[in-house]
């Protein structure tokens, strides 16, 4: 019997404007995926069909585990488009069911292909009875079946298939814009990448790093972290900001209980330069409301001042807990807990403010030249290209 996959969209058909160019993203997106199987991908309107080798079958159905905009999928069985056929193939499907058992069962046929010669009603009785004659353990329950037999009639070929399952969820990747993530090592901010990347947003990554105060470790941790991302995001570039020199300035001249406040700002104020420079709209990252001293709303207020690029972010209103649950469903969760210093944590106040004042970080500010230091550090970038099965050894010498 000829298996096949036959994907679902789900969310995006409610876009009728876009449909077209969300179902090539998506088309483009499992080609991608899948670029090392041996599949043949067909679209159309309202279903996708991936044919693969037999062998493969497992692999086909992780991989499309993994990406946005499939709701749902089936394993259907592909034959002609004649009713003898898909009897055929309802016969061979029931041929490998425990036939000792008991079924109840509905027949649920779409037609999409107008012109064939029954009604979906006409289809249901004709396939119903079929499987009646034919099968003594099988008796009709429309509102409560133990098996649905889907069928679909299209033109040329016709599907038949018993189980959906759901799919991952979201747009397609790279449907809904460019965004840049700000990635640390922490649990949050991996989490608030995958569910950008849920809502379409294609992603590159951002990692301010200070080395010596910061590890090589720190950055692996990163680029590790970037990987379990680019499963869901396919490639992406991590871009490392060498923020050594800017950080022990802004704690040579701010009152201490201020630098968090500031090294944020300085953060954002980057941000903005490289989401211009890439070409980006928006900044994401994984700001939690009320999880520290930088994150309470005035915070986040004095923090957001520097700039005008929408700042989205996507854990802000979640709780710990339920960050904690997508970190591990993402497998992200046991590389974040790697005790690692990060450059947020290594010259933490023992007070920062709670409640900063935005003139107070302005007057900061104005004692020391940080402006000369962002464009050196705009100069001084590094970046990697991200793939799931990356060699991260090849990046091992770059400081
Ligand atoms: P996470 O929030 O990811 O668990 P964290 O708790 O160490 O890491 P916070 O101090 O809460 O980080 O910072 C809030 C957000 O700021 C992070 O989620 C991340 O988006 C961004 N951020 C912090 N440090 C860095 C860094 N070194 N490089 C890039 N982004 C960072
Ligand atoms: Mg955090």
């Amino acid at each position: 019997m000829n298996r096949i996959i036959l994907i679902k969209y789900g969310e995006l058909t409610t876009k009728k404007s876009n449909r077209k160019f969300f179902i090539n993203t998506l088309y483009n997106n499992i080609i991608k995926k899948c670029k090392d199987l041996n599949v043949i991908i067909s679209k159309d309107i309202s279903r996708m069909y991936i044919e693969y080798e037999s062998l493969d079958e497992e692999l086909v159905i992780k991989r499309i585990g993994e990406v946005f905009g499939i709701h749902a999928y089936s394993i259907a069985y592909k034959t002609l488009t004649n009713l003898d056929s898909i009897k055929s193939t309802i016969r061979e499907i029931i041929e490998d069911l425990d036939k000792d058992k008991k079924y109840t069962f509905k027949v649920e046929t779409k037609r999409s292909y107008k012109k064939f010669l029954m009604n979906s009603m006409e289809c249901n009785d004709e396939f119903g009875s079929f499987i009646l004659k034919n099968y003594k353990n099988f008796k009709v329950d429309v509102h409560n079946p133990s098996l649905t037999f889907h069928v679909e009639i299209r033109e040329n070929y016709s599907y038949v298939y018993l189980n959906e399952y759901k799919g991952i969820g979201g747009y397609p990747v790279g449907t809904l814009g460019h965004a840049m993530l700000m990635l640390s090592g922490g649990i949050d901010s991996p989490v608030a990448g995958y569910l950008a990347l849920k809502r379409g947003i294609k992603l590159d990554l951002v990692y301010f790093e200070a080395i010596p105060h910061t590890s090589l470790e720190a950055r692996n941790k990163v680029i590790e972290l970037s990987k379990k991302l680019s499963i869901y995001g396919g490639e992406m570039r991590l871009i490392i900001v060498p923020f050594t020199k800017l950080q022990e300035n802004i704690y040579k001249n701010v009152s201490e209980n201020y630098s968090i406040t500031i090294m944020r700002r300085m953060m954002y104020r980057i941000m903005e330069k490289l989401t211009l420079r890439f070409k980006s709209l928006a900044i994401i990252n994984g700001e939690s409301v009320g999880q520290v001293a930088s994150q309470t709303l005035t915070s986040m207020s004095v923090i957001n001042n520097v700039t005008n690029i929408p700042v989205i972010r996507p854990v802000a209103c979640l709780d710990k807990l339920e960050i904690i649950d997508i970190s591990k469903k993402i497998d992200t969760y046991d590389i974040s807990i790697l005790p690692y210093e990060d450059c947020c944590t290594i010259f933490v106040p023992r007070h920062p403010v709670i409640n900063p004042v935005l003139s107070e970080c302005i007057k900061m500010e104005s004692t020391f030249n940080y402006e000369e230091m962002i464009d050196e550090i705009l100069a001084n970038l590094n970046i990697i290209t991200i793939t799931p099965d990356m060699d991260k050894n090849k990046y091992d010498d770059i400081l």
